[in-house]
């Protein structure tokens, strides 16, 4: 069952790494080949995010406050961890950057401007980067995906060591 993501993972590392050429491409000032078939990138995430969202809500059971980020990646090294901090917030500045200089960089008699790939890539490289590290984690700790209970049979969030509801300790897991 959990292999079915594997395909997927697959999918969005291609993804982000067609995202990233395509960035460096825009950053350098060039249009990739194939014209506006570089939008298929916007299709792809459809595909990898559906997935990446079924599973980050399994990733979040017991949860009680918000969804957060360190579960959904807690089957992910650090540097990983870290990586889509990154990204995160490099794909906003990006965004920010490309639009608000728009006008300079219109051109080449298509319908698409380098500008306009640039923010947009920046973008896709982060869904599927974000894809990529919320399957990976499942993949690495498939336990995350069961629900955890306290000994009382509370459910719990994974990272929980004394149950929220009656204050039991939570034997730590072996993973
Ligand atoms: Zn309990």
């Amino acid at each position: 069952m959990i292999n079915l993501l594997i395909p997927f993972m697959a999918l969005a590392a291609i993804g982000f790494l067609m995202s990233l050429t395509v960035h460096i491409l825009a950053l350098a000032g060039t249009l990739p080949p194939g014209g506006e078939a570089v939008f298929g990138l916007h299709i792809g995430i459809f595909v990898v995010w559906l997935p990446a969202v079924l599973v980050s809500i399994r990733l979040n059971r017991g949860q009680r406050t918000r969804s957060s980020w360190k579960q959904m990646l807690a089957g992910c090294p650090n540097w990983m961890r870290y990586a889509v901090m990154g990204l995160f917030a490099y794909a906003f500045l990006n965004f920010f950057i490309a639009f608000s200089g728009q006008e300079h960089s219109r051109g080449h008699g298509s319908g698409i401007s380098t500008a306009e790939l640039r923010g947009f890539s920046g973008h896709w490289m982060l869904f599927y980067g974000m894809a990529f590290c919320i399957l990976f984690s499942a993949l690495r700790k498939p336990w995350l995906l069961s629900i955890a209970k306290c000994p009382a049979g509370h459910e719990v969030a994974h990272s929980d060591t004394f149950c929220p509801t009656c204050g039991k300790a939570i034997p730590p897991r072996n993973a």
